[in-house]
Formats: structure tokens, C-alpha cells, sequence
């Protein structure tokens, strides 16, 4: 195998500890058989390619949440290629798209997406990748030392497809040097260690699966437990499972004598974890709020979309104290701002600072000059200055696959000759927060310090511009979940003849809080008088049953406004 950094972790860690486990089935593997098992899926990737060289090459996988998910990238890996992996979720017509943008030359499948799989081999595609079907792993493997040759490769990688919710989803090269920068960050700054049991209840092929759940973990000898599909019972039913007594009734399968420590989501599992928790049984609610209690799940983590403070509040008050941490990440940069392990750092409404390896600046949205630290208001109005967050270092993927145009519009040269920055394309204020950045953990020291940043959305979606105000989208959200009646909001630009665009919220209302069970658009806007500015609060209001997100938990606004505010687009 080749000398990657993190085959070289994995060879180190302890061979009997366990690496995965199937949270369904109990059935663990352990650290000793993973390189051993990579090698042989390596080797028969080989075979399948026959004569043609796989250097760089693009290999598509659809494989379930499971041990062989992670021998497949890491094979893929090992293979010197780029691992391009593919959600079964995804309709026909995304699967094609990404083959034949990909230009995969292999589909890789599990036996359980064997049919998928041969689904969009049959359909029109501009590629012909060679198919393979993964066998499956018992769990018995023996243990197995591997050799490592005495170079890397820079030609492995992965490429993953951005989310989609601006525009059809961008192919992110990410080098295997930049995937093990960022997982190298992650494990300064949020300590995985051995003794980490993870619980990942997400889809993997996205930035978070990636390197949050498997990368990382690999790197510190962590156990990474699968739960998926997401079930919030089944959820609850693993947390409590080491923390209730043998005559309790549920089961107990082998796995389950081990506590979750670290758990990595995103807003709505919180939300619907939150709500399924009312209707569990008396042991259960407190053998739950036992094992998320401070205690015992040593990090619970929020990001990809703002985090609503209500529903941090919540989880810390069932959990005695579990303040979520927030951090703000991108396909294209991995986690680029975290807050702080010590509770006084997880701060409500901020992401935190540039993790560690990970350099930031924020760039004026009218005059383009970089807001330096200090001038963070405007000297005349004495305005907060808000500014697009641009990224550079390690970290920073490396281009958009075929697509040198969006690549070159993405990037900025930078004066000091230190290498270009990336514009994210999120907008986002910079504030001190009194009592915070003062950690003395050493993990965090050279990191967690000075003013943090709080975003407001996305440039493209969330700033909007109305009669020469700017607005940010998340800023009327958060104060509108402040309200008791508000169980869900998306705040949205509304095309208008007279300001540009005015200010369009979709609401989900709290019944429970609404005895008349009724709220007009009147009293909605009343009751945000004095929490917002007025040119702030929404001009157009629409109450919904149901506001459409995708796994993650991000909402596609472009799409949204159109189908709630149709009449004001004629
Ligand atoms: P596309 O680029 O295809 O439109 P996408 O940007 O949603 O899709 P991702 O890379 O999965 O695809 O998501 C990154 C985006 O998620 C960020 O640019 C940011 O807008 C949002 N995001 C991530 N974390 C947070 C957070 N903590 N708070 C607010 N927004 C966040
Ligand atoms: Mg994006």
C-alpha cells in the first residue's frame, strides 16, 4: 500500500480495538483486519482495470453505511485513484449526471445496489465504467500486517458533489494531502482520541460523513458506530442501551455495552431527536438524558445549516448541561470554523473561529477591502462592517473538476504571495464575545482566541437587498424561532417592483403554543416590533404545514420562494 498518512495511523493503532461497528447487527470489525481487507479490494480493483492504469482515475461507489463503505475509499485510495462516492438516495438521473461528469471509468457497488447500480449502467451515459461488485466482509478477518511502501501518492483522492442548493451540485477535488490536513485540524481541535465511540446517523457522501465520521476517526483509532436510515427511536433506544439495567426490557445486543462520546449532526436530527424524546417511555427519558448528559457523550456537534438556538437550549436542558457545539463547513474547504471545546466558547449564533491550520478573512461586501481585526465597525456610521468569508491553507480543496472557469471566479489572488484565498460565498459578521476564546486546554490555545464569527447566510440566497438595506436571512430566522409560535421558518428574498426585493418568511407554527390555533401575518409582524429593525421584518408571510429540506437539512430557497410566493413573480 502506499505510504498515506492515515494507512500509517491505522497500522499503529491497537489491532484488536474495534473500528466499526453495524448498529443494527452488532457485528464489529477491528482495526487489525481493516489494511488487510483495503488490500484485497485494492487488488481486485487492479484486476478489474486489467491493462488500463487507474492513477487519478475516477472510481464511483454505492455502498451502505457500513465497514465496507469505508475498506471501499479507503481502497480507492490505495489504488492511487479518486474515490467519487455516490448516495443510493439519489434518483437515476443524478447517479448519470455524476458518472458522466465524473467520467468515472469504474462503478463499484455493494451487493445491495447491485440492481441500482445496473440501473444507470443501462441507461444513456456519455462513459462506460467498468462494473464491479463488492463481496461482502464477515467480520472475521484475520489480523494482518501490512507493507507500507516508501512513497505516497498524490493522485488519490475524492471527489464529492456539493449539495445542490444553489445550483447543480460542483465536483470537489479534494487530494488525499488535503483530506489528511483537515482531518489533522479536526483532531487538534475537537480531541477524537481511542476512547471516542461515534454514533453517525447521516448519509456518508458528503463533506461531514467524509472526514467528521470516517477520516478523522481513522486517524485517532476511534470506534465509528452506523445507525442509518436516521430513526430517532433507534437512536435513542443505542444511547440508552449501556445505561439501562438487564431487566429493562429493550435489547442489548454485544455493541451496545459501549456509550456514545461523540455525536455529529445536523440542526433537524437535533429537532427530531428533541421531539421523539417526549414520547418515550419514563426509563428511557432518563436513561437517554443520562448517556447525553456531559458526562458521558463528550461532544455533540452541530453544522451545515444555522443552528437554532431554541433547539440548542433544548438539547442542553435535557441533557443537564450538553451545549451543542456549532461549526460552519463547506464540500469545498472540509470544517473551516469551529467553536470551542470549553462550554464558555460555544457561543449561540456563532461558528467560532478558523480552526487550526486554517486561515480567514472577511472582505467587504460594498467596498471589497479586507475588514481587518479592529475595524470591524464602519468609523462614520458606526455600523457593523459585514463581509464575505474567504478561506485559504491545507485544508482548501483544490479545484472544480472540469470546470476551470467557476474555479478561477471562486478564487482570489492574495497580495502577500501566501497562495490564493477561496471566496465562500457566505457572508458573515466578526464580534467579540465577552468571556470567550479564553480556554486554557491546550488543544485550543493557538486557535479559540480573539473575535468570533457569526455568519448570515449566503451571499447568493440569504442577503437580501431591500430598498438599499441588506438583510440577512438568518438573522430574522433566529429572532423569529425566538418566538413561542414559530416551530420552523425559512426567511426568503421576494422579487418587488418598489424595494428590489422585500423580506418573505414560510412559517411552521407551533400549535401547542397557539390555543386559538390561529396567527395572522398582523400579529406575527407585531410581535417581532422591537426585536427587529423595521425595514427587517418580513413584508410577505406564508404559514406552511411542511418546509422541504434535503438530508442534510438545508433548505433549496431558489426553489422554495418560488413555489410559496408564485403570484409575486408575475
Ligand atoms: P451548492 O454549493 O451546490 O449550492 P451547498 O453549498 O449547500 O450546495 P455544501 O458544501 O454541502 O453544499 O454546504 C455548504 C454550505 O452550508 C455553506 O456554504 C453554508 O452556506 C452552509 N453551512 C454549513 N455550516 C453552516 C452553519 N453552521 N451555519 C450556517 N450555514 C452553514
Ligand atoms: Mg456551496
Amino acid at each position: 500500500l502506499p505510504r498515506l498518512p492515515v494507512f500509517e495511523a491505522i497500522a499503529r493503532h491497537d489491532p484488536d480495538s474495534t473500528v466499526v461497528i453495524h448498529s443494527n447487527s452488532g457485528r464489529r470489525f477491528r482495526y487489525g483486519q481493516l489494511l488487510g481487507d483495503v488490500c484485497k479490494v485494492r487488488n481486485r480493483l487492479y484486476d478489474a482495470a486489467g491493462s488500463s492504469q487507474i492513477d487519478g482515475e475516477r472510481i464511483a461507489f454505492l455502498v451502505e453505511n457500513s465497514y465496507d463503505y469505508v475498506v471501499t475509499l479507503l481502497a480507492i485510495l490505495a489504488a492511487k485513484s479518486i474515490a467519487v462516492p455516490l448516495s443510493p438516495a439519489f434518483p437515476a438521473p443524478e447517479l448519470q449526471y455524476i458518472l458522466n461528469h465524473s467520467e468515472a471509468l469504474m462503478l463499484l457497488s455493494s451487493a445491495k445496489f447491485a440492481t441500482k447500480a445496473q440501473e444507470v449502467l443501462k441507461t444513456e451515459l456519455d462513459v462506460e465504467p467498468t462494473y464491479l461488485q463488492l463481496s461482502k466482509f464477515q467480520g472475521d478477518g484475520a489480523h494482518e500486517q501490512m507493507a507500507l511502501e516508501r512513497t505516497g501518492s498524490d493522485s488519490a483522492g475524492m471527489m464529492l458533489y456539493t449539495s445542490g442548493t444553489t445550483n447543480r451540485p460542483k465536483g470537489v477535488l479534494l487530494p488525499q494531502s488535503v483530506m489528511t490536513a483537515q482531518a489533522r485540524s479536526l483532531l487538534q481541535a475537537w480531541e477524537y482520541s481511542s476512547s471516542d465511540h461515534l454514533l453517525h446517523v447521516l448519509p456518508l457522501h458528503h463533506i461531514h460523513g467524509t472526514i467528521n465520521a470516517i477520516f478523522t476517526p481513522l486517524f485517532a483509532g476511534s470506534t465509528i458506530e452506523f445507525l442509518f436510515p436516521f430513526n430517532a427511536d433507534a437512536v435513542w433506544r443505542r444511547f440508552a442501551a449501556p445505561f439501562l439495567t438487564p431487566d429493562q426490557t429493550y435489547s442489548h445486543a454485544e455493541s451496545r455495552d459501549k456509550k456514545i462520546t461523540f455525536f455529529t449532526a445536523v440542526p433537524t436530527i437535533y429537532s427530531r431527536l428533541l421531539s421523539a424524546h417526549k414520547n418515550l417511555a419514563p426509563d428511557m427519558q432518563s436513561a437517554t438524558r443520562t448517556a447525553i448528559s456531559p458526562a458521558n457523550l463528550r461532544l455533540a456537534i452541530s453544522g451545515s445549516a444555522a443552528l437554532p438556538t431554541p433547539i440548542k437550549r433544548a438539547w442542553s436542558d435535557l441533557s443537564g448541561g450538553n451545549v451543542l457545539l456549532e461549526r460552519f463547513g463547506m464540500t469545498e474547504v472540509g470544517m473551516a470554523l469551529s467553536c470551542g471545546l470549553d462550554v464558555a466558547d460555544r457561543v449561540d449564533g456563532s461558528v467560532g473561529w478558523p480552526l487550526p491550520g486554517v486561515e480567514a478573512r472577511l472582505v467587504d461586501l460594498d467596498t471589497h477591502t479586507v475588514i481587518e481585526r479592529g475595524q470591524e465597525r464602519d468609523p462614520t456610521t458606526g455600523r457593523e462592517r459585514v463581509g464575505e468569508i474567504q478561506l485559504r491553507g491545507a485544508t482548501i480543496f483544490a479545484e472544480y473538476w472540469r470546470n476551470p472557469e467557476a474555479t478561477a471566479r471562486e478564487f482570489v489572488d492574495s497580495k502577500d504571495g501566501r497562495g490564493q484565498w477561496f471566496k465562500t460565498g457566505d457572508v458573515a459578521v466578526r464580534r467579540p464575545v465577552e468571556g470567550a476564546g479564553k480556554s486554557n486546554l491546550p488543544s485550543q490555545r493557538d486557535w479559540a482566541r480573539g473575535d468570533m464569527y457569526f455568519i448570515l447566510g449566503r451571499r447568493s440566497a440569504d442577503i437580501i437587498k431591500s430598498g438599499g438595506e441588506k438583510v440577512s436571512a438568518l438573522e430574522v430566522e433566529r429572532e423569529m424561532l425566538a418566538l413561542p409560535q414559530v416551530a420552523e421558518v425559512a426567511v426568503l428574498a421576494v422579487p418587488s417592483g418598489k424595494w428590489g426585493q422585500k423580506v418573505g418568511a414560510v412559517v411552521i407554527l407551533d400549535r401547542d403554543n397557539l390555543p386559538e390555533g390561529k396567527w395572522t401575518p398582523l400579529e406575527m409582524r407585531r410581535a417581532l416590533k422591537g426585536r427587529l429593525a423595521n425595514y427587517k421584518i418580513p413584508q410577505v408571510l406564508k404559514v406552511v404545514d411542511h418546509i422541504p429540506r434535503n438530508a442534510m437539512g438545508k433548505i433549496n430557497k431558489k426553489t422554495l420562494v418560488k413555489e410559496v410566493f408564485q403570484d409575486e413573480f408575475s
